[in-house]
C-alpha cells in the first residue's frame, strides 16, 4: 500500500504552445481524478535537462517559424529512417546531451513513479538514460529499465501527421489522437497493445462536448461583448498562441467583406502577437457600415477563455494548429484553415477537410479567405452540416481517459467514481461544467 502520493513528472518543452497546453491539461485531469494520491510536476525538459544550445530549442523553434522552407527540410530530413534512434540526428543529439540527461535523471529517478513525455524529442533520451542507469556501473549484474520500476509514457500532441521521433517502441504506453497517427505508430514498429487512441488532451474548458442551446449561446455572446444574434454571423479568427500567419491582412479582408455584406461580427484573437493587435485596434474601418448597423470587431490579445469565444462563434479561421483544431471540433465549429507549419501540420488540413468539418484556403490571398467566409455565412445549412461533422471528431474525454488508463495500468490506481467503472465516464464533469 502506497502511503505517499505517486510522483509524476510531465516532460514538455515550449516549442510552440501545444506541448505545454497538453501537459497542463494532463496535470488538471490527474488532479481531478486522483486528488492528493498524485503529485504532478511539469518540467521543460529540453530547457532544464539538456545542455546549451539544445536548451535553446524554444527560441530556435520561434525563429524557424519565420523560415518555413528551412523548417520543412529539417522535418523531412530523417523521415525515411526505420526508427528515430537509427538517425544521425538522434545519435548526435544523444551523444551531446547524454551526460546532462543522466545527471538530471539520476537524481529524479529515485523518487519518481511515472514519467510522461508530451514532446517528440524527449522520451528517447529519457528511456536511453534510464536503461543506462539500470545497467549500473558495470560491476552490477545486468539489469533492464523495467527493474527501475519507472514507466515512461508518450502522449502525441500532433493531430493529422507526426514526425518519426514521436515513436519509440520501448515506451510503456503510447497515446495517439487520431487514426492517422495510430497507423503511423504501427508503421514505425510500436506494438499494437501499447497504442491507445484517446484524442488530444485539452484543458478543462473543453471537457464537455454538449452543445449549448440557442438562448445560452446568445447570453454568452452578450457577456463577451458581441451582439446576440439569431443567424450564424460570428467569425472567430486566430493564429495559435503566437498569432502566426497573415493575421492582420486576413482580419482586414474579412472585416471589409462583412461591411460589404451588411452583417456579421468578427473576433480576432491575436495571442501574443502585440504588433498585430495594436495595428488592428488602430485601424479605421471605412465605411463602418450602413444605416443602423456598424461594424465593431472585437480585437483581443492573449485570452484564457478560448472555449467561451469558440462557443459564441459560428466559424473559426485559423492556422492548422492541432490544439485549435481539436478544440473547435469539440465546440462543433467549422474551420477555415489558412496556413500550416510545413510537414508537421500538413496532415491536420486533410484531417479537417476529409472529414467535412471545414476547408483550406491559403492566406497568401486574404481576399479568397474572406470570400469563403462570405460564402459560408450566406449558406447556414452548409455551416450546420460542417458543424455536425466537426462534432463527430470531438474527443472531450481525452485528458481524463489518458490519465485514467495510464494510472490504472502503470500505477495500479483505480478511480473511485462509480460512473467510471460503469462506463459513463465523463458525464459528471459535463454536468458540473454546464
Ligand atoms: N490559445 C489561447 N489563447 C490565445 C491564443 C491561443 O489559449 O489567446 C490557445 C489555443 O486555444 C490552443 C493553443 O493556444 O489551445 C494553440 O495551439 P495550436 O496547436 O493551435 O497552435 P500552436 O500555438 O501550438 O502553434
Amino acid at each position: 500500500v502506497h502511503q505517499r502520493p505517486r510522483q509524476i513528472h510531465i516532460y514538455f518543452s515550449d516549442t510552440g504552445g501545444g506541448h505545454r497546453a497538453s501537459a497542463l491539461s494532463l496535470e488538471a485531469a490527474l488532479k481531478k481524478l486522483y486528488g492528493n494520491q498524485v503529485s504532478v510536476t511539469l518540467v521543460d525538459f529540453i530547457r532544464h535537462a539538456m545542455p546549451w544550445p539544445l536548451s535553446q530549442a524554444p527560441e530556435t523553434y520561434q525563429t524557424l517559424g519565420h523560415f518555413p522552407s528551412v523548417y520543412k527540410r529539417a522535418w523531412d530530413y530523417d523521415q525515411d529512417s526505420e526508427t528515430w534512434c537509427d538517425t544521425t540526428s538522434y545519435k548526435m543529439m544523444w551523444s551531446y546531451c547524454r551526460e546532462s540527461v543522466l545527471n538530471y535523471l539520476e537524481q529524479a529517478a529515485l523518487e519518481l513513479d511515472l514519467i510522461i513525455s508530451v514532446h517528440p524529442l524527449i522520451h528517447h533520451v529519457v528511456i536511453e538514460a534510464l536503461e543506462e542507469l539500470a545497467r549500473g556501473s558495470g560491476s552490477q549484474p545486468p539489469a533492464s529499465r523495467q527493474d527501475l520500476c519507472l514507466p515512461v509514457v508518450t502522449v502525441v500532441t500532433d493531430l493529422g501527421s507526426a514526425h518519426l521521433s514521436w515513436f519509440d517502441p520501448r515506451a510503456d504506453m503510447l497515446f495517439v489522437p487520431s487514426q492517422e497517427i495510430y497507423q503511423a505508430a504501427i508503421k514505425r514498429g510500436v506494438p499494437r497493445r501499447k497504442i491507445h487512441l484517446c484524442g488530444l488532451p485539452l484543458r478543462e474548458g473543453f471537457w464537455c462536448a454538449d452543445p449549448v442551446s440557442p438562448d445560452q449561446k446568445r447570453q454568452l455572446q452578450a457577456q463577451l461583448g458581441l451582439r446576440p444574434t439569431e443567424r450564424p454571423e460570428v467569425v472567430l479568427l486566430m493564429g495559435g498562441g503566437e498569432g502566426f500567419g497573415r493575421l492582420l491582412d486576413v482580419a482586414c479582408a474579412i472585416g471589409d467583406t462583412l461591411i460589404g455584406l451588411g452583417y456579421g461580427q468578427l473576433v480576432v484573437v491575436c495571442g501574443r502577437n502585440e504588433e498585430v493587435r495594436k495595428a488592428l485596434v488602430e485601424r479605421r474601418w471605412t465605411p463602418r457600415g450602413f444605416g443602423e448597423w456598424l461594424f465593431e470587431p472585437l480585437i483581443l490579445g492573449f485570452v484564457t477563455n478560448v472555449d467561451q469565444y469558440m462557443t459564441a462563434a459560428d466559424c473559426l479561421v485559423t492556422k492548422a494548429g492541432p490544439g485549435s483544431i481539436a478544440e473547435s471540433m469539440i465546440k462543433g465549429l467549422p474551420c477555415l484553415l489558412t496556413a500550416f507549419v510545413p510537414g508537421q501540420e500538413e496532415g491536420n488540413i486533410s484531417y479537417v477537410t476529409d472529414n467535412g468539418a471545414g476547408a483550406y484556403v491559403s492566406d497568401q490571398d486574404p481576399h479568397l479567405v474572406a470570400a469563403k467566409i462570405e460564402e459560408w455565412l450566406k449558406d447556414p445549412p452548409t455551416l450546420e452540416r460542417m458543424s455536425e461533422n466537426a462534432r463527430r471528431l470531438a474527443q472531450p474525454d481525452a485528458a481524463l481517459e489518458i490519465s485514467r488508463r495510464m494510472c490504472d495500468s502503470l500505477l495500479d490506481l483505480g478511480v473511485e467514481l462509480e460512473e467510471v467503472r460503469s462506463g459513463s465516464f465523463g458525464t459528471t464533469w459535463r454536468n458540473q461544467l454546464l
